[in-house]
């Protein structure tokens, strides 16, 4: 082998020791699995607006002339209803629908803020910046690729209406009724322009508190295309750091929204 050679392959194993991952990759065979996801049935919580809610129909149940058991049913949703996805184009003319939120912004390291204290002495309480920079100051900065998870604790009166949504009304008149907390506008501007985040989601029906009417903290992120998780579940079991969220709705094309099966990931 001559020098040039001996150089070359020095070169060549520097190059692949150093683009070797430092970090090893996680093992999802270990750790805890949470689900953040209600499941859909007669109990699901819609907007009052949708009085139908979610509907399950048997197309077969039992067994067949060939002596086999089979069941097959047909479902009904609207896309905003029990645990789901809003997309940007929700309120963002032009933003990503559904199937365009790339998957690698549905899945991300968990920041956890936790209001639940507030909130509960507050049905409107918003969500502001300072709860962020409070969070920030016990926990470091949160991490550009993040997922926000807002814990507001009104999931702990899941399906119960009156106690989650403030009013067991159903229909229009129902809407101004709603009481529940959300993400004030103002935070919503500071997380889009001080901070790279991937998604952010919540324990209550709306990214916007209940008594909004123009459901800007909605429209500042989705111009941002940040979608949004709602009515999560089970948001109390997550550590404040350290957990991973995978996010994946129903993959409807041209959807505003979907319903979701969300996941933690605690190591
Ligand atoms: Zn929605």
């Amino acid at each position: 082998m001559d020098n040039l050679r001996i150089k070359l392959y020095g070169i060549l194993l520097v190059t692949a020791f150093s683009c070797r991952p430092t970090e090893s990759p996680p093992d999802l065979t270990t750790g805890t699995w949470i689900d953040l996801s209600y499941p859909f049935n007669s109990e699901t919580i819609y907007w009052p607006t949708d009085t139908l809610g979610f509907q399950l129909d048997t197309v077969f149940h039992g067994f067949t002339d060939n002596q086999y058991f089979y069941s097959a049913y047909s479902f009904r949703s609207a896309e905003h209803g029990g645990t789901h996805l809003d997309a940007p184009v929700h309120f963002a003319d032009g933003q990503q629908s559904v199937e365009a939120i790339p998957l690698q912004n549905l899945i991300g390291r968990a920041v956890v803020v936790d209001v639940s204290q507030a909130a509960s002495k507050d049905r409107d309480y918003l969500v502001s910046a300072e709860d962020f920079q409070q969070w920030e100051e016990k926990n470091g900065a949160i991490p550009n690729g993040s997922i926000i998870l807002l814990r507001t604790g009104y999931g702990a009166s899941w399906p119960d209406r009156q106690q989650y949504l403030g009013t067991d009304q159903m229909g229009a008149q129902a809407v101004p009724q709603l009481h529940f907390p959300g993400l004030a506008p103002q935070a919503a501007t500071w997380l889009t322009n001080e901070r790279q985040i991937k998604a952010i989601g919540l324990d209550t029906p709306s990214i916007d508190y209940g008594q909004s009417s123009h459901f800007e903290s909605h429209r500042i992120l989705f111009e941002y295309n940040i979608p949004a998780f709602e009515n999560l579940a089970n948001l109390d079991k997550l550590p404040v750091t350290g957990s991973w969220v995978i996010a994946l709705p129903m993959n409807i094309a041209g959807g505003s929204g979907a319903p979701l099966r969300a996941v933690a990931w605690i190591p």
